[in-house]
């Protein structure tokens, strides 16, 4: 049986193409690009075209900067701990705005801020499910606020933020504004120039690129003490030798990403829909916000009186991979804060399944996962005595 990948969310298939660009710079072009040699210096033009296509997949300019990260988490790790050290541990700023609906790696590192003090504001969604500029105009403030960082679209459910506006706000405001681009790049149209960024995240195993390696935009001029100290890699920005292949396999997955911007939109999206009719033809069942707003390879459902988790497992069985919009967050038993913020019931919450689509999803895969799914819930929901109770 063909196993049916729905979970790129979560990671993507390395493109066949960016695994051949890599392979040279393993036991060929194995220099350190620091060293002067030959061995060294021969790898350069393959990362000056890498970063080549990292500046023009996000639309940054030349007197921008792009550091090669280890991933995305830190990335967030390095703007929010560096604009902490910068403007807020000895002032002249107290405050940094997010969203209760970001990803654990910034929740996580805002938390570990505000243990050293600093005072950190979840805004609070919409009911659309994003922040939108009413709400940061309530909390910013140009004296107090350091740094507003808010996702361009949510892992979960794919929900695209306002980034625009929210930029602009920032501007007008004189705070600095800094974007979570993960979910987005590689699925809509992310460009430095339409959105007033000063910092932007993102990682190449989310569009096809390996795991392990991510970039972090810092836009013309701006300061921000270093994550990792040590010797001068990245201008002094990020010490540690570059991992040459992964910064190549990431430089050709950002272009192929935004090559396929037009395909994502149209294939993926069709047969996302296509996807999406099929579960909503499945009594009880219903999908977290409207499609427009989510990125086009993203669904959140929910079917009623089947526990994600069971679900998962059945869908494994029978060869689908997906993922619970996990009522907790995995080890924990704390509900999922971003079902929290969104006011989704425990109901809803315990009952929901996160499918996501990629460029690699056929629609023969799609046509089999909905007859799978189909199948799955009539299963579970004959042995589950809560679906029976709602009747
Ligand atoms: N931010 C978002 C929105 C994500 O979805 C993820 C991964 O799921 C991350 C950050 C972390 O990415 P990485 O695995 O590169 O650290």
């Amino acid at each position: 049986m063909d196993r049916i990948y729905l979970d790129n969310n979560a990671t993507t298939i390395v493109d066949p193409r960016v695994k051949e660009a890599m392979e040279p710079f393993f036991c060929q072009q194995y220099g350190n690009p620091n060293s002067l040699h030959g061995f060294g210096t021969e790898v350069h033009p393959a990362m000056r075209l890498a970063m080549d296509r990292l500046y023009a997949g996000i639309g940054a300019g030349n007197a921008d900067d792009i550091i090669v990260t280890s991933c995305a988490c830190e990335g967030n790790n390095h703007v929010l701990k560096g604009v902490y050290f910068d403007l807020v541990r000895s002032g002249p700023k107290s405050e940094i705005l997010t969203t209760q609906v970001e990803h654990p790696c910034v929740r996580n590192t805002c938390a570990f801020l505000e243990s050293l003090g600093a005072k950190v504001i979840y805004m609070p969604v919409n009911a659309d499910g994003v922040v939108d500029g009413e709400t940061l105009r309530r909390f910013i403030h140009p004296d107090r606020t350091a740094l507003v960082s808010v996702m361009w679209a949510n892992n979960e459910t794919g929900l695209i933020f306002p980034v625009r506006e929210l930029g602009e706000i920032c501007r007008e405001n004189s705070v600095l504004f800094h974007s979570d681009a993960v979910q987005a790049i590689g699925k809509i149209p992310v460009d430095v120039n339409r959105v007033p960024v000063d910092f932007l995240t993102f990682s190449a195993h989310k569009f096809h690129g390996p795991k392990g390696v991510g970039g972090l935009f810092i836009r013309k001029g701006l300061k921000l003490t270093p994550l990792i100290h040590g010797g001068e890699q990245m201008g002094g920005r990020r010490a540690g030798t570059v991992n040459v292949p992964y910064f190549v396999g990431m430089g050709l997955a950002m272009e192929m990403a935004v090559d396929n911007l037009a395909y994502e939109d149209r294939a993926v999206r069709r047969l996302r829909d296509r996807l999406e009719d099929a579960i909503l033809a499945i009594p009880d069942t219903l999908v977290v916000g409207e499609r427009e707003r989510r990125t086009p390879n993203t669904i959140l459902a929910s079917f009623r009186g089947i526990e994600g988790e069971a679900m998962i497992w059945d869908l494994n069985a029978n060869g689908v991979a997906a993922s619970t919009g996990s009522a907790c967050a995995s080890e924990s038993l704390e509900p999922n804060p971003t079902f929290a913020a969104m006011c989704i019931s425990d109901e809803l919450a315990h009952t929901s399944i996160r499918f996501s689509l990629s460029r690699f999803s056929t629609e023969e895969e799609i046509d089999q996962a909905a007859a799978v799914i189909r199948r799955s819930a009539q299963r579970l929901r004959a042995i589950s005595s809560t679906y029976k109770n709602s009747k």
